[in-house]
């Protein structure tokens, strides 16, 4: 596996300016909560680093990196462009370019934007990084953050509400995925 500081390079290099301060605002943020919420610091920081890792691909690039390894893309993820397809896009390069093989980095990589039924520790921390870390000024952000370091589970449902009201606004697509992460959180643990 290449080095924090080798990778942190890389992503310098290969992603939009933009794209690369968020990936590390998302590494620092996934770490305080890690500290927080007692998780393995160093799997969360990884993640974080990583979960944005092919955000420099089309999506038509996307699809066919998906298609050479076996992977037919949803309709759902392929109407979307580079917006959902990038996050199993990214696991696969965390992997093959990068030497992550541990599977809870690779999880929490793949269902950052989606989610996923029983996500685990590091899984939320990153999915509710991506939505909190400093770069991000959208109008509830504020109170995410706060919610954020209160209580994961309930900040991962006002994160995905406010996604819901936002994609029926502008009359998007909702992926089936994002229910059915929202809906096991709610079930499980029951807010
Ligand atoms: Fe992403
Ligand atoms: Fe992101």
């Amino acid at each position: 596996m290449k080095s924090q500081s080798e990778i942190i390079k890389e992503l310098k290099n290969l992603l939009p300016a933009k794209r690369f301060r968020h990936s590390i605002g998302v590494m620092e943020t996934a770490e305080k909560l890690a500290k927080i919420y007692k998780a393995d610091k160093e799997r969360a920081c990884l993640a974080g680093l990583l979960h944005d890792c092919s955000k420099y691909m089309t999506g038509n690039e996307m699809i066919c990196f998906l298609k050479d390894r076996g992977i037919d893309s949803d309709a759902d993820s392929i109407a979307s462009g580079s917006g959902l397809l990038h996050a199993e896009v990214s696991m696969f390069l965390a992997s093959e370019n990068y030497g992550v093989n541990d599977p809870e980095i690779l999880s929490a990589i793949l269902c950052h934007t989606l989610g996923k039924e029983d996500m685990s520790l590091i899984d939320k921390i990153i999915f509710i990084s991506d939505y909190i870390e400093p770069e991000r000024d959208f109008g509830s952000v504020d109170k995410l953050r706060k919610s954020a370091r209160k209580n994961l589970d309930r900040a991962i449902i006002e994160a995905i509400n406010s996604t819901l009201i936002h994609l029926t606004k502008e009359n998007k697509i909702i992926h089936p995925k994002l229910l059915v992460t929202r809906n096991a959180i709610l079930r499980n643990v029951g807010l």
